[in-house]
């Protein structure tokens, strides 16, 4: 299916890139649309002898057509339909950054006739026009919101196709089976008696692959998202000097701010690779020791928040019963480390602590926020804790919505299985194969509804 530059659709147009005042010497206007080029044309003043052609950079100003004056001075890149992002003729201004220039000039298109484009509606566009499969799509959305190296690379492996791949070969191998049994609902006595194991073997081969999928769509949920730990303890054990140390080491503090709905600091940086959100209570200060008075509400609504927990407590000083009380509120089955600082102070060795090491025993690892030892094997065993420890391996991840279909594809499969095992006529094993088959098919997009889409590319972001 291919939408050419006929009537048959309109021209949208959005700022393709980030939008801030003072910042980003280059912002683009995108246009897509069969009046892209004529808009190009009322707008965009390129002196001299310079060609209109496909795929050629023009040198000029954006002018205002109704008092000729001049709004900013750009570059014009046109790419006629079809060799295109979205297939369609699609006219890019490069023009200054900041707020204001590339505002106006994007007013001007849309009083030219263009219509302001959806959240992702380019995207939209280059599926519906075969540019791109659904896997694709959604791949290079995750790729701009990717907050870590290893995010975006697992977001390239789905631009390249790698998850597409994966899907559509196993939605063909049960298209297969599918063809076989259907032919012997019809045609049971003009074909060749069917081999049932092989059939079921053969789905079960998928059911598998699918729920490893599955499992592994956890680690791209990490990788994508990251983890929220909150860091407990109480005051003066650490809290902020180990936030510290982690975010020097790191250099990669997005932004520090206090939490916008209640008292915490949420810190936001990348761990081996996994981004983190940290929030923290370090800037609850107490009046008294009293537990009561220790933010157990606001430690409370942290750990409610939270992956996993942190909690630290100070070596040099012992375990509390006030440590105790904190440990004892990490939420039942929560990830919960439990981390003893100032091993320099205790004169203690850091690191990873025995568990049969009797002294010591409540501390999952020991370390030193102020020399930084034992910050790696912190770092490294909350992440294992999290599941995060071996991420390495990871290749492709499915995301929320591919996990839930190749979850549900799954169940139909067995269900096909049982209705194998029961030794039911075939048509009772399609059934729920017709399911497993459509579910993957919404996947790539090879089967999906105008619904599905039009929620799958809502959460893009605008000018994509
Ligand atoms: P918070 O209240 O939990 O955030 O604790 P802070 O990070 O503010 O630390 C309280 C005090 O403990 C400060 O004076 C720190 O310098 C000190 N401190 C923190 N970590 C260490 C450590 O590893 N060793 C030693 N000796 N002192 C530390």
């Amino acid at each position: 299916m291919r939408v050419d530059d006929s009537q048959t659709t309109d021209t949208i147009a959005a700022i393709a890139t980030a939008v801030a005042p003072g910042e980003g010497s280059v912002a683009i206007v995108r246009i897509s649309g069969p009046e892209a080029e004529g808009i190009g044309r009322q707008l965009f003043a390129a002196p001299g002898q310079q060609v209109w052609e496909t795929h050629r950079v023009l040198y000029g100003h954006v002018v205002d057509p109704a008092s000729g004056e001049r709004v900013d001075e750009a570059l014009l890149l046109l790419m006629r339909a079809p060799r295109s992002f979205t297939r369609e003729t699609v006219v890019e201004l490069h023009c200054h950054g900041g707020l204001v220039a590339v505002q106006r000039v994007l007013e001007l298109v849309l009083a030219a006739g263009a219509r302001r484009a959806l959240p992702g509606e380019f995207s939209q566009r280059a599926f519906l026009n075969g540019r791109l499969d659904l896997t694709r799509a959604e791949a290079i959305s995750e790729m701009i919101t990717a907050r870590s190296r290893r995010a975006a690379q697992l977001a390239m492996a789905g631009i390249d196709g790698g998850l597409q791949q994966r899907i559509g070969t196993l939605r063909e191998r049960l298209l297969d089976q599918l063809a076989e049994l259907e032919a012997r609902v019809d045609f049971e006595e003009d074909l060749p008696a069917l081999d049932a194991a092989a059939v079921v073997a053969e789905l079960d081969a998928v059911r598998a692959a699918l729920q490893q999928l599955v499992a592994e769509a956890r680690q791209g949920e990490l990788l994508r998202h990251g983890l929220r730990v909150a860091i407990v303890g109480r005051p003066n054990v650490g809290k902020s000097s180990l936030l510290n140390l982690l975010s020097q080491r790191q250099k990669a503090i997005v932004t520090d701010l206090p939490g916008t709905t209640r008292d915490l600091l949420e810190s936001e940086l990348v761990l081996d690779g996994v981004p983190l959100t940290l929030l923290d209570t370090a800037g609850i200060r107490p009046t008294s020791d009293r537990v009561e008075q220790l933010g157990i509400a606001r430690s409370r609504e942290a750990l409610a928040a939270a992956d996993a927990v942190l909690l630290l407590f100070d070596l040099s000083a012992g375990w509390t019963p006030e440590d105790a009380a904190l440990r004892a509120l990490a939420p039942e089955g929560a990830v919960l480390l439990v981390a003893g600082n100032k091993a320099d102070a205790a004169a203690l060795p850091v690191g990873l602590v025995p568990p049969d090491d009797g002294a010591r025993a409540p501390a999952d690892v020991s370390f030193s926020a102020v020399s930084g030892a034992g910050r790696d094997e912190l770092v490294a065993e909350l992440l294992r804790r999290c599941g995060a420890g071996s991420l390495e391996g990871v290749q492709v991840a499915l995301n929320a919505r591919q996990r839930d279909l190749a979850g549900a594809a799954a169940v139909s499969l067995e269900a096909s299985l049982e209705a194998a095992a029961q030794q039911l006529p075939w048509d009772f094993w399609t059934i729920d194969l017709r399911t497993a088959v459509r579910c993957l098919g919404e996947i790539t997009g090879a089967e999906v509804s105008e619904a599905v889409l039009d929620r799958v590319f809502s959460r893009f972001c605008i000018g994509k």
